[in-house]
């Protein structure tokens, strides 16, 4: 269940200090919205000052590993975030580790993602600041650029034509529905990361409502950050990427402190 403002257990100060002391950290954030800020043309979104650097500096702390979990392209991701190897990039909602491979993609998503494109295009083209987006394992449309009424208008077309065929998964978020055809989410996502280093105690920041699914797997001892407005399961809020960068750098000194 979702809540306005969750009752919390510690002041974020102080689960943060908590966090850092934890033997194998693990620290994700989503990138636009979150290290980014939100810009009409989503080829020119760029991380805030300082919050690369940040999740660098945590990636070089012992026993700590950070990522970035988007719903972007993985390479169009890998473009724009400009990480080093050091920090790990997670692309189309948890779907794509490594760029050209998507979990669990075979012919029947293939042949469905074509049709999903081609019904989006059809539904669309031609309609003014409205544009469909090709990803390796879903299709997104924004609406970022377009009037509130014709915003509203390829929403619901969206959601109800393409977006109710069989296989199909509705991802709603700020100015854009996505239809995947997988299933996986950022919760996976998470779960395969944390596995992999076996993290005792995670970090995940998001904005938007694809990151509730990460937000929803984690646990005690694990810290959640919602990014801006709106109702959430994370347990903090914060109001923009420029604090999202402040508590990056206020985890990595903790986290310094402690090695
Ligand atoms: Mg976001």
């Amino acid at each position: 269940m979702m809540v306005e403002d969750p009752p919390r257990r510690l002041a974020l100060p102080a689960a943060l200090r908590e966090l850092a002391r934890t033997p194998r950290l693990l620290v994700c954030c989503d990138f636009d919205g979150t290290i980014s800020a939100l810009v009409d043309d989503p080829s020119a979104a760029r991380p805030v000052d300082g919050a690369v650097l940040a999740l660098d500096s945590l990636a070089t702390r012992p026993y700590t590993w950070s990522a970035i979990v988007s719903g972007r392209a993985l390479i169009d991701l890998t473009r724009l975030a400009d990480v080093s190897e050091r920090v790990h990039l997670v692309g189309s909602h948890g779907a794509e580790f490594e760029v050209g491979t998507i979990v669990a993609f075979g012919p029947v998503q293939s042949t469905l993602l074509q049709v999903v494109v081609e019904q989006c295009h059809t539904l669309v083209d031609g309609l003014p600041g409205v544009f469909v987006e090709s990803k390796p394992a879903s299709v997104a449309v924004h609406v970022r650029r377009a009037t509130q009424e014709v915003a509203a208008r390829v929403l619901h077309v969206i959601r109800t034509g393409p977006g109710e065929l069989d296989g199909v998964h509705v991802i709603k978020g700020k100015d854009v529905v996505e239809l995947a055809v997988m299933s996986s989410g950022k919760g996976d996502a998470v779960d395969v990361l944390r596995t992999r280093w076996a993290a005792t105690g995670t970090l995940f920041v998001g904005d938007d409502d694809t990151d509730e699914a990460a937000f929803a797997v984690l646990g005690k001892g694990d810290v959640s950050v919602k990014v801006g407005m709106g109702p959430t399961g994370a347990t903090w809020r914060l109001a923009d990427p420029a604090a999202v960068v402040r508590l990056l750098r206020r985890l990595d000194s903790l986290r310094s402190a402690d090695a």
